[in-house]
């Protein structure tokens, strides 16, 4: 796509610079902005036109996660919707993939609004196939070209789109997660479980289904409050203390934590250790991919994989970073799962989308079928880790720092599937700027965390001597 500058006078829509690397609006998962400040109502009210004038059928289901500027977001898309003549559904605040599967079950485009894991002055808009797979990029072009154009239908004042509520999203999602595992055999197991949904969509969701599989359940911020006050959205261990230390007190199984949309879950372990996302991906893999299945990741998840793929017998294959990128290669290759290593779990029996509900009752499947504690299971893993840090880069091309990264030859053998991934003495580095956000990922990869931070601060060493 070419420059488009010109969206920042017409719409009022100052979309951050390193959002738009290839000049474009969408990230690598939807529109992301401030609300009032990139990000405002008469942007949003066109993005709702565009998006309904692209997608061309009569009906739009809408979700939104709990930030306190979904409200002002949500209506002003839905009133785009509606002026081009489309009705809208209503779900109110759900997890984006119950919103995916509502459109996947119904056969509907979907719009969220959402900022998945971002800080609570961040929001977004997320437009969704009628297959419940992120919309295609092609067509996240169209919606721009339409935007940039101002080629939206207007209709007529008597053919207004309507508005109905659909209250039962939540319950039609868990009850078909529930029914791709084997139910009976994780509610014998009675476990006890603590959950923390970050005061995000999941809120009503993932501890109704925990009940519903036997569980019994201490809740955590299971209560909407859209400016993240116990903590912060993204569910990585520091943010993760007072879950932590539940498990530590308590007799508990599993510890499960969302991000703010719940298209993610990461897991404590009954001791009360993190595991990490890429070892429970690891983990669900390996429990269910079996011989001649296709498994689809990221050049960002760690070779535990590659030794789980040898010792079962299924072809994995790696992709740019980005979970539509991921789903879309899933549909392509009839993969049976895939995922990322930040908790996204895309198990395609179920829906071809990081699916944070599902990734939780496939982990109480697989502890109820093995019959041993989460940090066993962990403890037979291959071993590899990963060590991530970002860099903030604002107002800095990341391009031209790999570019410039690249240039240093720090080693003969580099993967360029997406940024730099650098092969070096006790495993490898993979610089990549970000899709969502001013900075750049460094992920250190070795045989043990001591190995992969190594590597990582080798590899921050030079990029910060190039800043
Ligand atoms: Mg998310």
């Amino acid at each position: 796509m070419e420059k488009k500058s010109h969206y920042n006078d017409k719409y009022g829509a100052t979309i951050i610079k390193t959002m738009q690397r290839e000049r474009k609006l969408f990230g690598t998962n939807g529109i992301r902005g401030t609300p009032n400040r990139d990000l405002t109502s008469d942007f949003a009210l066109n993005v709702g036109r565009a998006s309904a004038t692209i997608f061309g059928t009569k009906t739009v289901a809408m979700g939104r996660d709990t930030r306190d500027t979904g409200d002002m977001l949500f209506s002003a898309v839905m009133s785009g919707v509606l002026s081009t003549g489309v009705n809208v559904i209503d779900l109110g605040i759900l997890p984006t993939p119950a919103v995916q599967y509502y459109c996947k079950i119904h056969g509907l485009y979907g719009i969220v609004i959402t900022a998945s894991h971002n800080p609570p002055e961040f929001n977004g808009i997320k437009c969704i196939d009628m297959d419940g797979t992120e919309l295609r990029q092609e067509d996240e072009l169209r919606i721009e070209d339409a935007l940039s154009g101002g080629n939206w239908k207007l209709c007529r004042w008597d053919e207004v789109g309507r508005v109905t509520g659909d209250p039962g999203g939540g319950d039609l999602y868990i009850n078909s997660v529930i029914a791709k595992v084997d139910a009976a055999r994780i509610r014998a197991r009675n476990f006890r479980v603590a959950v923390d949904c970050g005061n995000g969509a999941a809120y009503h969701t993932t501890p109704k289904m925990l009940r519903e599989l036997g569980c019994s359940v201490v809740e955590l911020n299971s209560y909407p409050d859209g400016q993240f006050t116990s903590r912060q959205s993204e569910p990585k261990p520091e943010n993760l203390a007072d879950l932590i230390s539940v498990m530590k007190s308590g007799n508990f199984s599993l510890g499960i934590a969302h991000d703010g949309d719940a298209d993610r879950a990461v897991f404590i372990d009954e001791k009360g250790n993190f595991i990490d996302g890429d070892q429970s991906l690891s983990i669900l893999i390996s429990s269910i991919a079996g011989k001649g299945d296709t498994v689809v990741t990221p050049v960002s998840s760690s070779d535990n994989l590659e030794h789980i793929a040898r010792e079962k017998g299924f072809n994995l294959v790696r992709t740019k970073v980005g979970a539509p990128i991921v789903s879309r290669t899933i549909i392509g290759k009839n993969a049976k799962i895939g995922g990322e290593e930040n908790g996204g779990v895309i198990y395609g029996d179920h829906q071809y989308c990081r699916d944070g509900a599902m990734t939780v009752a496939l982990m109480l499947n697989l502890i109820a079928e093995r019959r041993k504690p989460l940090s066993q299971i962990v403890s037979e893993l291959p071993g590899f880790r990963l060590y991530r840090t970002v860099v903030r880069i604002s107002g800095k091309d990341p391009q031209k720092i790999l570019h410039e990264l690249d240039k240093k030859n720090l080693s003969e053998k580099v993967d360029r599937t997406d940024g730099l991934k650098i092969y070096l003495d006790g495993g490898w580095a993979l610089v990549r700027a970000s899709g969502t956000e001013p900075i750049m990922r460094i992920y250190g990869h070795g045989r043990s965390m001591e190995e992969a931070e190594k590597i990582n601060k080798k590899v921050t060493e030079v990029i910060n001597s190039l800043l």
